[in-house]
Formats: C-alpha cells, structure tokens, sequence
C-alpha cells in the first residue's frame, strides 16, 4: 500500500463460524459479539471520511472473519452499505478476507457486482497435514483453487500464511511460502502463531501437546520466508499481528507475539547478509557495512546484539556502519581492511 493508500477497518466477526481453527477464539467468544451491521459501515467509513487526507486511495476494508462464508442476505446488506458509500466518493475501493473454500464462481460474481477489488485468502500453511492438525478445514488444493479463480477473474490477491503451526516446522514453513510464490499473490501477510487464550492451541500447550512456537523461532523462519517472497516481487504488507491492548493485556499467553516482530525479523536478515558476505574473512579484520538510509539500528539489532554476534564470530579488530542512499532494503556492502 502506498503512502496515499489509506484503509478504512470495519471488523466482521463471524458469527456462527463452522469450524474450529485451533490458534482462534472466535468461536468462544462469540457470546460477547455483536453481528456487523449495514449502519457499521456507514458510519466507520462517513466518520473517518471527515479525518483523511484528499486526493488518495481510500479502502474499505472487511476485515476480522470470513467473509464469503457469513450467510448470503448478511453480506449483501454489508456490501451495498459500502457500494453507496463508494458511490457518494467517500470510499474508491472494497477489499474483504475470507476461506479459500469460501470461494467459487458464484461468490466471486456477487463480488464483482459490487466491486471489490481485493480479497485476502488465509492459506496459513500449504501442508495438508498441518492444515489439518490446525483443524483449518480446508486443504492446499482449494488454496490454489481459489487464488487461480481469483486471478483468473481480476480480483487483487493477498494471500495469508502462519508459521509454527501445529505440525509444522521451519523446512514446512518455508516450502509453504514457496507454494504461495507459485501463485503470484500481489502481498503477502505473514502471522507467526501466537497462543492466544480461550483457544483449543492454549489447552494443547497446556496439556504439552503443543510445542510453543517462540518469538526467537518465529524471527529465524521469517527471516529465511521474508527475502524469498520480495525476492519473487511480492511484498510483505504485514508481519505478526498487530498489537492490540487486548494481546499485550495478556490475551497472548504464548507464541510469537512481539509488537515489533517486522523490526526484529528485517534486523536477522540483516545479520544472516553480513554473515554470508563475511565468510572467509581474516581475523584481526576492521569491517565497514555499508546499509541503506535508516537502517543503522536494524543492522546493529536490539541490545547492539548483531554487532556483538559478528565480532565474536568473525574474530574483529573492527566493525563499523555507514548508511548510503543508494542502497534499499536490506542490501548491505562489506568493505574489509585485512590485519
Ligand atoms: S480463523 Fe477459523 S475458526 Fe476463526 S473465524 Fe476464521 S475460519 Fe472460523
């Protein structure tokens, strides 16, 4: 999303959901939830109209359940809500997420009659026995299934992956990103699990059946996944859930929960670079690493942790940090003085 790109959330929980993903507490809680209303729309998109800015793309964006799942008349009154308010200029586009088995031709025309023009698949993993474990109710094919009617059809596509799913592992992790690359998704969000409570992940963690998947774990696999997907051109809108004070508050009693995962994930590949590019390198070195603009605190990492883990292991006299404009990303350049 662009810098003009703004998003408009309206939250739809989904009421009645069928299934019973493992990391989701939707169906325990769904006691205290109000089903979204055409009025909700209304008034979420006429209210943030007033605050943002002119002259930039402005999204309505469901979000929050499974969309194409909730019943027909539900998701009618929803979007017609949103189709009038595109109409009076108060919103230029409509995205949603939803189940990849919650797609097929006859959902995608409802979408097109009003116009949406992203939708978000949650895939979670492409292993059909972590999907499984994860009680996700679908399986890899209908996640390719899906995303090619998708395509096929002109709809933008974000897909949604997990890593330390139940069952999973980093080798699964990162085939499944592999797999989502195979099908040219326009971004991808990445959820390392978190264990969240009243969920059936926090009883299997407590009964030890669950291995927790640890801040740490999460950093080392994204930091392998994050390059492959950017690597093929496909961004990474997001990685981890957004903290909430619902999360930090103690709603995430386990997982890989960090308000600043992204931050710690794009420091690693940093690391994992300037390891590659010092292989073989003298002891005694002084080292300079060239990084991009504003990127000196995530090559030095937290705690200055990158800087003391490469001087340890390459042995150096040395190792200093320059930024340079004409580098992006997480591209670096190693300059070595020999002892
Ligand atoms: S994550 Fe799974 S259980 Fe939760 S709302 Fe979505 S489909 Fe239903």
């Amino acid at each position: 999303m662009s810098a003009r790109e703004s998003i408009i959330p309206v939250f739809v929980p989904h009421l009645g959901c069928p299934h019973t993903c493992v990391f989701c507490n939707q169906r325990r809680i769904s006691g205290q939830q109000k089903p979204a209303a055409a009025d909700t729309v209304t008034n979420a998109i006429e209210t943030a109209a007033a605050f943002l800015p002119t002259g930039g793309k402005r999204q309505l964006a469901f979000y929050g359940g499974s969309f194409t799942a909730i019943n027909a008349v539900e998701q009618e009154a929803l979007l017609t809500a949103a189709q009038s308010c595109r109409e009076r200029g108060l919103i230029d586009a409509i995205r949603l997420s939803t189940r990849p088995d919650a797609i097929d031709d006859a959902v995608l025309d409802r979408l097109e009659r009003y116009h949406v023009e992203t939708v978000e698949l949650g895939a979670q993993s492409m292993d059909d026995g972590v999907l499984r474990l994860s009680e996700r109710g679908h399986t890899a094919a209908d996640v390719e299934r899906a995303s090619g009617l998708l395509r096929k059809r002109g709809f933008r596509l974000i897909l949604q992956m997990m890593t330390g799913l139940p069952g999973s592992n980093p080798e699964k992790d990162i085939a499944t990103a592999e797999r989502l690359i195979a099908l040219k998704p326009d971004g991808v969000r990445i959820y390392p699990t978190v264990i969240v409570r009243a969920t059936d992940l926090y009883d299997q963690w407590q009964a030890g059946t669950y291995r927790e998947h640890t801040v740490a774990d999460a950093v080392a696999v994204c930091a392998e996944i994050v390059p492959r997907f950017e690597a093929a051109g496909i961004p990474v809108i997001r990685l981890g859930l957004n903290p909430t004070e619902e999360l930090s508050g103690g709603a995430a009693a386990g997982g890989a929960y960090h308000p600043a995962l992204g931050e710690l994930v794009r420091s690693r590949i940093f690391l994992n670079r300037a390891r590659q590019q010092l292989t073989g390198v003298e002891p005694g070195s002084r080292v300079t690493l060239t990084v991009g603009r504003g990127k000196r605190s995530q090559m030095t990492g937290q705690h200055r942790q990158n800087l003391a883990a490469l001087r340890e292991e390459f042995d150096l006299r040395e190792l200093k940090i320059e930024e340079n404009d004409a580098l992006t990303g997480e591209n670096l350049r190693v300059l070595v003085e020999k002892p």
